[in-house]
């Protein structure tokens, strides 16, 4: 039977995109090696490289006056690279708090300078919300203002796009949100994420930075970590993650195939609205997020009989519904259906969960 895997990261990754790399893994164009054994700087992986970069500022618009930097260090290793690339000599940054993730990177940031802390988080009819942005209070001060706008472990997203005077400059942690749907760039000065969720393998972190927020490095950022060292060696200052890097590349042409981000932001919509109809057209499933910060990568959702918990998660995996357990930070279930998830696997889980529910509830 087909597996369909919910986990939050890493995550799936489109079937297509799999099958070629198998068939390509032992003879790389016709080199008689794998794309994991060329060298960087050669001319065939630079191709690779290159085809990537510009595939993605296909997707995602991206101006000329935007870096794209291809990383180590996963999203936290962006949680010290913005302070410490940003900050040009300023003590304080915005910093909003409206999950985990965001919380993860104050505690980070703290070592560099003394956050401005907005605390997002609210409850609106008893439920998980977030405050809206034009209640954000910056301070006067600020290098920048940071947002995550979808908090993977809590469920909830922000979905406004910031519109705040030009000087602001907005740096946002979309690691499980990026490509799911048009973005527009121009309304941020440092967008980053991690790749295990919506982009490819672990291992490979992307930044996508303002031209002139380079150059501003704090003297003690390690050179890994500086955007403008980076950029300067087209991201291969140390050696990259070669082999995720060509994965992404795969995904990027993949995207493209389906009809770019509208197309995803259409499929990802109709994927969330089924889940989450189901959840709320029941009295034994329960999602605690305001509808209008619902998470359309991340639905957590209770079962109202917790006992039922292990049972689920034995039939579901046996089903080939696999990794729906919760994080256990917020325990019950999580469905992750970030780009690669299919509409027919949420399909599978909704019609299992329905089942589920007549013959336990
Ligand atoms: N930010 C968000 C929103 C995440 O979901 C995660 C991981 O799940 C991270 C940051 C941390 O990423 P990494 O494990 O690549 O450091």
């Amino acid at each position: 039977a087909q597996v369909f895997n919910f986990s939050s990261g890493p995550a799936m990754l489109p079937a297509d995109v799999l099958k070629q790399a198998q068939q390509e893994l032992c003879d790389w164009r016709g080199l008689g090696t794998s794309v994991m054994e060329v060298s960087h700087r050669g001319k065939a992986f630079i191709q690779v490289a290159e085809e990537a970069e510009q595939d993605l500022r296909d997707l995602l618009n991206i101006p000329s006056s935007y870096k794209v930097l291809f990383c180590h260090g996963g999203g936290r290793g962006q949680f010290s690279a913005v302070p410490l690339n940003i900050l040009g000599g300023r003590t304080t940054a915005d910093y909003v708090d409206a999950g985990y993730w965001a919380a993860s990177a104050i505690k980070e940031a703290k070592k560099y300078c003394t956050p401005n802390v907005i605390d997002a988080r609210i409850t609106v009819d008893g439920r998980r919300a977030v405050r809206a942005m034009s209640e954000w209070t910056l301070s006067a001060d600020a290098a920048y203002l940071h947002y995550c706008p979808n908090e993977t472990i809590d469920g909830v997203a922000i979905n406004e796009t910031p519109n705040f005077s030009p000087e602001v400059v907005v740096a946002a942690d979309f690691s499980s949100t990026i490509l799911s749907a048009p973005l527009d760039v121009t309304r941020f000065g440092v967008i980053y994420a991690g790749a295990q969720k919506n982009i490819g393998p672990a291992g490979l972190s992307i930044v996508i930075v303002r031209e002139d927020l380079l150059g501003k490095a704090h003297a003690s950022c390690p050179s890994i970590l500086d955007y403008s060292v980076l950029n300067d060696n087209g991201s291969m200052f140390n050696t990259p993650p070669t082999f995720a890097w060509y994965l992404s590349g795969l995904v990027f042409k993949w995207l493209k195939q389906q009809g770019g981000l509208a197309a995803m932001d259409s499929v990802n919509q109709q994927k969330a609205a089924l889940l989450y109809e189901v959840i709320d057209n029941s009295d034994f499933y329960r999602n605690d997020v305001a509808p209008a910060n619902r998470s359309r990568m991340n639905v957590p959702f209770q079962l109202a009989d917790s006992a039922l918990d292990a049972l689920f998660l034995e039939e579901s995996f046996s089903a080939g519904l696999h990794a729906l357990k919760g994080h256990r930070v917020v325990g019950g279930m999580r469905a992750s259906i970030y780009n690669a998830m299919p509409l027919e696997g949420v399909r599978a889980l909704t019609e299992f969960m329905v089942d589920f529910e007549r013959r336990r509830g």
